[in-house]
């Protein structure tokens, strides 16, 4: 069967681990199976690639900085061959031009449109492993784009989608998705099978473990897709269709620090502020998270949200050249908060979830921002040096009040 594997950065960090990982593949494909590969840069090398270019230039082009990025996922492709070759098997390395991965315009954060299988196909009767460079893309110009942090999952779960490949395998530094960032949580547990709308919102709200638009497009597509160690033989989390999975309270929590509070204070309390304001961040392509509107004694009202932080200077000069139009007093932000978020489908017909996280938190002191819920989701904001106490906390009561389990278990 043909089946895709990814390798994340950490899984291909050093010359023992990519061998390690060769290794690994050509078991697969010893097999008898048809295997592509796809495979971030090695360890810290985006961020290193990044950090290189500020030393240079602060500004620099997204294009340039694109250009720049792509070679960390080219070299780990073209060393993963070399270490394949080694072991005795076949193996051609391909970066996004040569596949045909087509990507929109969009420097930095492009969406991939379409896939050429042939070159893949073409290589696979020629009875090679196929390593694809992670991602990238090209877009109409030519140029190489990347798909946002995080984003090679996207680039497997896509091949894997127009392959239409057996299976998709995830393999990264931990078995499996866990209730909460095992790194973080020591108590976390190993979730076995989560449904694809509850892993959607933890990688979302932040739980880095699987990139949001991987998963969006494992559940389009119907691809079967797993989680898993590339150090051991550890089962892994199965991804796949809801119905078919028994609906837990929690199955989750998630925390994002990349994300910024902003203010706009005393504006008039009329129709259509609201839309002035947040049609100026769409046109920007800016995503505006939990919102809060509170009303002044005065005849004024106060508008609060959340984006992500990345996106914070361009809001604040956005909200600025716009003042005169809008008509507000005062702009405040804060860059130094977090979003702690639970997520479970089974949360809706269970009120005390809500109120267990805020207990939780009260109990350890952390004062809430903002709190936003919704039928899979409740999330609060917090300050930024709070998260990891709180997450700590609000997992440790949910364990406690069974919260993690099936309602007929409780
Ligand atoms: P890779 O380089 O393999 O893509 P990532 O660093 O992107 O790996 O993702 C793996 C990391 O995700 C883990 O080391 C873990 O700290 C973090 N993580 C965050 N939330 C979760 C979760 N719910 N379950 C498992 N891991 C999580
Ligand atoms: N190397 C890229 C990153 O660090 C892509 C990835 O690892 O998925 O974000
Ligand atoms: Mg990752």
């Amino acid at each position: 069967m043909l089946i895709v594997q990814k390798y994340g950065g950490s899984s291909v960090a050093n010359a023992d681990k990519i061998v390690n990982v060769a290794k690994r593949i050509t078991n697969t494909f010893k097999k008898g199976n048809k295997v592509v590969v796809v495979l971030s840069a090695q360890g810290d090398v985006t961020d290193e690639l990044l950090a290189k270019a500020a030393e240079i230039n602060h500004e620099a082009s997204k294009r340039e900085l694109d250009m720049l990025l792509s070679t960390g996922e080219q070299q780990s492709a073209a060393l993963m061959a070399i270490a394949i070759h080694k072991e005795g098997y076949p193996a051609i390395s391909l970066n996004a031009s040569q596949v045909g991965i087509h990507a929109t315009r969009k420097y930095g954060n492009a969406r991939i449109k379409n896939i050429e299988t042939e070159r893949i196909t073409a290589e696979l009767e020629r009875n090679n492993i196929v390593i694809v460079a992670g991602f990238q893309g090209v877009n109409r110009y030519g140029d190489i784009t990347t798909l946002g942090r995080g984003a090679s999952d996207t680039t497997a779960v896509a091949l894997a989608a127009v392959l239409g490949a057996a299976l998709c395998e995830i393999y990264t530094d931990v078995d499996g998705v866990y209730t909460a960032d095992p790194r973080i949580v020591k108590n976390a547990k190993k979730i076995d099978v989560i449904g694809f709308d509850e892993m959607l919102h933890l990688a979302s709200l932040g739980a880095c473990v699987l990139h949001n638009r991987a998963v969006e497009m494992a559940q389009r597509y119907r691809v079967k897709l797993v989680l898993r160690s590339s150090l051991s033989d550890a089962d892994g989390t199965l991804i796949k269709e809801e119905s078919k999975v028994e609906k837990v309270y929690v199955s989750g929590l998630a925390v994002d620090k990349d994300i910024a509070r902003v203010s706009v204070i005393g504006i008039f309390d009329r129709p259509g502020m609201a839309y002035q304001i947040f049609s100026l961040m769409a046109r920007e392509k800016i995503s505006i998270d939990l919102i809060l509107q509170a009303i002044n004694s005065n005849t004024t009202k106060d508008i609060t949200f959340t984006v992500p932080k990345s996106d914070l200077k361009t809001t604040l000069s956005l909200l600025e050249a716009n003042r005169s139009i809008i008509g507000f007093e005062a702009l405040s932000y804060d860059d130094k908060v977090a979003k702690l978020s639970a997520v479970g489908a089974g949360m809706a017909s269970n009120y005390g979830i809500a109120s267990t996280m805020f207990e939780a938190l009260y109990d350890c002191d952390v004062n809430i921002i903002m709190i936003t819920t919704s039928e899979i989701k409740i999330s609060v904001l917090i300050a930024e040096c709070d998260a990891d106490k709180a997450v700590n906390a609000v997992h440790e009561k949910y364990m406690q009040m069974s919260h993690f389990g099936t309602p007929n278990k409780l």
